[in-house]
């Protein structure tokens, strides 16, 4: 299926210091696929969703964005980043506004909408990500959230609440950096569902997990990226069935 290229990184390096992360990193993702991205831990996964959005700069290479290079500052900036929305390991919420500002604020800033159309819209989304009845309570209120004596983590829905306020954005493409693994696992699928329609829906992604059964279901590509090179990027059945590298043979055989 030849698609119109939406994400295009070519030839991308990437260095932290000594630490070469991203090695002549070359990936194009179509509108409307959905990349999975896999790999052991510390290999680089992250770093690619984080330099489409300009988190991160590179020290050599191109990053097209709808054909375009990235811009370097600015409103401009602030607009791919609203382009390219992306969900957080850790979610990012605003501990002080409610779950309908932690959609809304981003809309008016970054977009310049008036306050009752992105009212309107962002109950929309939540509504969308099944939690219409959410929108008046603050992150730390969410249900399931409260447990005396155990350190704070990610309280049930925001994952949701973060994929629906990057969406709000009305972005093109929508990177989710391990969007489940600081969930419990009662939480995990709720975030994985809404993802999975958000693909049926057409939703760029580049979706970096450990959940294989998501790769499996919902990826039209699966990215295998150990040591900061991509060694395999094919169809999810093909990889799952017959891994061509001996290292994708062993992280799958580790994994699975
Ligand atoms: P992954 O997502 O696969 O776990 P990352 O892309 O987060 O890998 O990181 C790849 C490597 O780069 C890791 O060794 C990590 O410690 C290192 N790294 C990530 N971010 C930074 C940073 N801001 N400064 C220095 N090293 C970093
Ligand atoms: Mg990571």
């Amino acid at each position: 299926m030849a698609v119109d290229p939406l994400i295009e990184l070519h030839d991308v390096n990437k260095d932290y210091g000594e630490l070469h992360v991203l090695q002549d990193i070359d990936l194009t993702v179509g509108k409307g696929e959905v990349v999975v991205v896999i790999g052991p831990s510390g290999s680089g996964k992250s770093t690619p969703c984080r330099t489409i959005n300009r988190l991160e700069t590179v020290q050599s290479g191109t990053i097209l964005l709808d054909g375009q290079p990235l811009p370097g500052e600015g409103k401009a900036l602030e607009r791919l980043r609203a382009d390219v929305g992306m969900v957080f390991q850790s979610f990012n919420l605003f501990a002080h506004e409610t779950v309908l500002q932690n959609v809304s604020l981003g809309q008016i800033k970054v977009r310049g909408r008036r306050k009752e159309e992105t009212d309107r819209h962002s109950r929309r989304l939540l509504d969308r990500v099944g939690l219409a009845d959410q929108a008046p309570k603050f992150p730390a209120q969410l249900s399931g959230g409260q447990r005396p004596g155990v350190p704070p983590r990610p309280f049930r829905h925001w994952g949701s609440v973060a994929v629906a306020r990057a969406l709000a954005m009305e972005p093109k493409a929508l990177p989710a950096d391990e969007p489940t693994s600081a969930l419990d696992p009662e939480m995990i699928n709720e975030v994985l569902e809404v993802m999975r329609q958000l693909a049926r829906d057409g939703m760029t992604m580049v979706v970096v997990t450990r959940e294989m059964g998501f790769a499996r279901s919902a990826a039209n590509r699966v990215v295998f990226m150990p040591d900061g090179r991509i060694i395999e990027d094919r169809a999810p059945e093909e990889f799952f069935t017959d891994p061509h590298s001996e290292r994708a043979k062993d992280f799958l055989s580790e994994i699975l």
